[in-house]
C-alpha cells in the first residue's frame, strides 16, 4: 500500500481528493492500480504505450524516480508517490463571474484568481474584506506590500516611522531612487496604490509601543512582522496572543530566513519558541550583520502567501511549523513548534496579561544614548588628537571585508574575534582607542581589554560612522 499525492491541476480526475492509498507492491502497480480506479487520470498520466508522460515526474519519497523502471521499482507499506505535472501559470479558462459583487474592473483585475476554484469569487471577495497591517516597510514589507496590495487585499495599514535611505536600496523593492529622502509610508503606499487603486492604505506614523500597539492592532484580523528588532517583535506577538490575532512572522540574516504563523488558536506564540530574547548584541542587526538584498524577498513573499491562505481559509497555515530557509544551499527545512503550557503570554499560567516595557525587557536602551561618558571618546576628539599627533593607538576591530569598504588611515585592523589573542601586539599601559562601524563591537572590544587590565581603553562613539558624518565625509557609509 503507498499513498499517491494528487497535485491540484489532476484532482479534477479523483473526485478532488489530494491523496488516495493505493495497493501494489511496485510504483507501476500502484499507478495501474490507480489509473484503474480513476480511468479519466489514465490519458493523464500515460501515453498511448503505457509510458508515463514526460511532463508528469514521479517520485517516490522524495526521489526523483523518472529514470528507473517503475514496474522494478518496490513500493513499501507508507511510502509515499508523487506525481509531479509541469504547471506554465495562468491559464485562459476564464467563464463569466455569476456574481457579481466586486466590479466590472475588479472581475477583470482578478481573473487569475477567480478561475481558481479554491480562491474564485467567494475567495476574492474575502481577500477584499480582509484587513491587514504590516509592521514595518522595510525588507519583508516591501515584497509583502506589494504583492498584497496586487492581490486585492481590501485594507493594508502599514506601521512605519523610517524614511529612505540608499542603503534600503539594495533590498527595499517598493522604494526607488528618488524616494530616499522621503517617508517609507507615502513611498510605500504610492507604488501599492500605483499597482492597486482599489486597496485602502492606512498610513501609522509611529514606532510600535506598548501604548499604542492594542489600539493600532484591533483593528485588523492579521498582523504581519516585518520587523527587524527584538522588543518589537516581543511586543507585537504579545500584542497579537491578546488580541487572539494571527501573527505571520517573518526573520531575515545575511543567506537565511526563518517563517512561521504565531498566535493561531491552539498553536505556539513565538514566546513560546523564544521565552526570553538573546543578549544584546548577540544577535546582529541586518545593519550590522548584512543581509543578500533577495532574502527578504523570498521570505516576504512566504509571509503574504501566508496571509492570503489564512484569509481564504485554505492549504496548510505554517502554524506549529518553522520554516527554515538557506539561500547558500538552496534547502528548506521544517521544524515542528509546540506550544509550551508555561509559556508566560499563551500558556496556562499566564504572567503577562498586558503589554510590558520591551526594551527593559530585551535589555536594549530605548534611545540610544547621546552622552559620551568617560569610557568613550567623541569622534572630533579622536580627529583633534590624531591631527595633535599625541601618542595614542586606534584600533579597527571591524572585519577585513569592511575594512576594504572604508577605514581611517591611522587606524590598526584587529577584527573583534582575534582580539583575546592578540592582546599581546598591545602596551597595558598604552592610550588605546577602539572603534568599529557604529560602536557595538568596539564596546565589547574595550571590555576584554579592561578585563586584561588594560587601563587605558576607550571606545570612539558611534564608530566610523560617526566618523563620516562628522570628521570626514569622503569616507563610504554602508
Ligand atoms: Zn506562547
Amino acid at each position: 500500500m503507498a499513498k499517491v499525492l494528487i497535485p491540484t491541476p489532476l484532482r479534477q480526475f479523483t473526485g478532488r481528493q489530494d491523496a488516495v492509498i493505493m495497493a501494489g507492491a511496485t510504483v507501476g502497480e500502484v499507478l495501474n492500480a490507480l489509473t484503474a480506479q480513476y480511468p479519466d487520470l489514465r490519458k493523464q498520466i500515460f501515453n498511448d504505450e503505457g509510458r508515463v508522460r514526460s511532463f508528469v515526474n514521479v517520485y517516490l519519497n522524495d526521489e526523483d524516480i523518472r529514470y528507473l523502471s517503475k514496474d522494478a521499482t518496490a513500493a513499501q507499506d507508507g511510502d509515499t508517490i508523487s506525481l509531479v505535472p509541469s504547471i506554465a501559470g495562468g491559464s485562459a479558462l476564464a467563464g463569466p463571474p455569476e456574481e457579481m459583487a466586486l466590479s466590472k474592473h475588479e472581475i477583470l483585475r482578478y481573473s487569475r484568481h477567480l478561475i481558481i476554484p479554491e480562491v474564485g469569487i467567494d475567495g476574492q471577495q474575502k481577500l477584499k474584506s480582509a484587513k491587514v497591517l504590516l509592521v514595518g516597510a522595510g525588507g519583508l514589507g516591501a515584497p509583502l506590500g506589494l504583492y498584497l496590495a496586487a492581490a486585492g487585499i481590501g485594507r493594508i495599514g502599514i506601521v512605519d516611522f523610517d524614511v529612505v535611505d540608499f542603503t534600503n536600496l539594495q533590498r527595499q523593492v517598493i522604494h526607488s531612487t528618488p524616494d530616499v529622502g522621503r517617508k517609507k509610508l507615502d513611498s510605500a503606499a504610492e507604488k501599492m496604490h500605483a499597482i492597486n487603486p482599489h486597496v485602502d492604505i492606512a498610513k501609522h506614523e509611529t514606532a510600535l509601543t506598548s501604548e499604542n500597539a492594542l489600539d493600532i492592532l484591533k483593528d485588523y484580523d492579521i498582523v504581519v512582522d516585518g520587523t527587524d528588532n527584538f522588543p518589537t517583535r516581543y511586543l507585537v506577538n504579545d500584542a497579537c496572543v491578546l488580541l487572539a490575532k494571527p501573527n505571520v512572522y517573518g526573520s531575515i540574516f545575511r543567506f537565511e530566513g526563518q517563517a512561521t504563523v504565531f498566535a493561531c488558536q491552539g498553536g505556539p506564540c513565538y514566546r513560546c519558541l523564544y521565552p526570553e530574547p538573546p543578549p544584546p548584541g548577540l544577535v546582529p542587526s541586518c545593519a550590522e550583520g548584512g543581509v543578500l538584498g533577495i532574502l527578504p524577498g523570498t521570505i516576504g513573499l512566504i509571509q503574504a502567501t501566508e496571509t492570503v491562505k489564512l484569509i481564504l481559509g485554505i492549504g496548510e497555515p505554517l502554524v506549529g511549523r518553522l520554516l527554515l530557509y538557506d539561500a547558500l544551499g538552496m534547502r528548506f527545512r521544517e521544524l515542528k513548534l509546540r506550544k509550551n503550557p508555561e509559556c508566560p503570554v499563551c500558556g496556562e499560567h499566564r504572567t503577562i496579561t498586558r503589554l510590558i516595557d520591551y526594551h527593559q525587557f530585551c535589555g536594549v536602551p530605548k534611545t540610544p544614548e547621546t552622552k559620551v561618558t568617560e569610557s568613550e571618546i567623541d569622534v572630533t576628539e579622536v580627529k583633534a588628537r590624531l591631527d595633535r599627533g599625541d601618542h595614542f593607538v586606534l584600533i579597527d576591530v571591524r572585519e577585513p571585508h569592511e575594512y576594504k569598504i572604508c577605514h581611517i588611515p591611522a587606524a590598526r585592523l584587529i577584527p573583534l574575534g582575534e582580539v583575546p589573542k592578540r592582546l599581546n601586539e598591545l602596551d597595558p599601559n598604552g592610550d588605546i582607542v577602539i572603534h568599529c562601524k557604529s560602536g557595538g563591537r568596539s564596546a565589547k572590544a574595550c571590555g576584554i581589554l579592561r578585563q586584561a587590565g588594560f587601563e587605558h581603553v576607550r571606545n570612539m562613539k558611534g564608530g566610523i560612522l560617526a566618523w563620516a558624518d562628522k570628521v570626514d565625509p569622503s569616507v563610504p557609509k554602508y
